[in-house]
């Protein structure tokens, strides 16, 4: 079925996947292309829609830092419900050496609501940094 709120193009900024520490055992890779709603988890990937991105950004008080959030409301047929890809960052403005880097990411970490942010679905994993 197609849908004009779709906008496909989302995929290509969404990282493919995930990865998830397992202490000595290295980490794993986990795929960001399934439905992350609990009574769902299709794998699915062609029944998934990106249909809108949304950034938010908050200052953390007394610290030259803020946690950017970016989510991606994603639709899926399967289950036939929406829900959200939320990539959250650390960014500390905070530069100490000489090279003027502007923005540094120190983390960013990867998790599932639904579609009204109320509920969380859990953590994925983290985004590994260049
Ligand atoms: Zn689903």
């Amino acid at each position: 079925m197609k849908n004009s709120n779709y906008n496909t193009e989302l995929w290509d900024e969404i990282p493919p996947y995930a990865f998830m520490a397992l202490g000595r055992r290295g980490r794993e890779q986990i795929s960001l292309r399934e439905c992350f709603v609990p009574s769902c988890n299709s794998t699915d990937e062609d029944k998934l829609h990106p249909i809108k991105k949304e950034i938010e950004t908050t200052q953390i008080p007394d610290k030259n830092a803020q946690i950017k959030k970016v989510k991606y409301l994603i639709h899926c047929d399967e289950c036939s419900n929406d829900f959200h890809l939320v990539f959250e960052q650390y960014i500390n403005n905070e530069v100490r050496n000489e090279d003027d880097e502007g923005l540094d990411i120190v983390m960013e970490k990867v998790f599932a609501t639904d579609s009204e942010n109320k509920e969380n679905y859990g953590e994925i994993g983290f985004i590994q940094q260049k």
